[in-house]
């Protein structure tokens, strides 16, 4: 799995559009490995029926899919219509476990928030690097900015 996304002290927070986390597809950044993001159900069915045989960032992707139809829902539910979305019918812990770990991930990387147990997506923004163009897309946060292109850092304030 990628490495954590370190926090900076104070309430600035650093955003890892690089560390191999995410790589350039089409002018913008989608996490490693994935053609195009997801956008039809059937495109999930085809995943292995192991679920641990199935790549965190496709469950993740699951995920943004059901919280893009469905706005917000609680854990247990976006755990459930993942499942489902997914192939998995039936909902074992194990692939609970498994599900609600990737569903974290993403909350690490800010893709889905968290508020008072209602998750939902994280509203993002696509920018200009300042120093070289590239075009980034990042949650609409404060947050320090490394651009994968240029390597050069800034601060974006919303
Ligand atoms: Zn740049």
């Amino acid at each position: 799995m990628g490495k954590r996304i370190k926090r900076i002290l104070r309430s600035v927070e650093k955003y890892s559009l690089s560390k191999k986390m995410f790589e350039l597809r089409n002018d913008f950044y989608w996490p490693q490995g994935m053609n195009k993001p997801p956008i039809r159900e059937r495109d999930f069915k085809k995943l292995p029926k192991n679920i641990k045989l199935i790549a965190p960032e496709e469950i993740g992707e699951a995920a943004l899919f059901v919280l893009r139809k469905e706005y917000s829902m609680s854990m247990e539910d976006l755990v459930h219509q993942v499942a489902y979305l997914i192939g998995f019918d039936k909902v074992t812990e194990e692939i609970s476990n498994y599900i609600k770990q990737c569903i974290k991930l993403y909350e690490k990387h800010y893709k889905i928030t968290n508020k008072n147990g209602k998750l939902s997506l994280t509203k993002e923004i696509i920018l200009p690097c300042k120093f070289c163009g590239q075009k980034l897309r990042f949650p609409n946060k404060r947050l320090i900015i490394i651009c994968p292109k240029c390597k050069k850092s800034f601060t974006y304030i919303p």
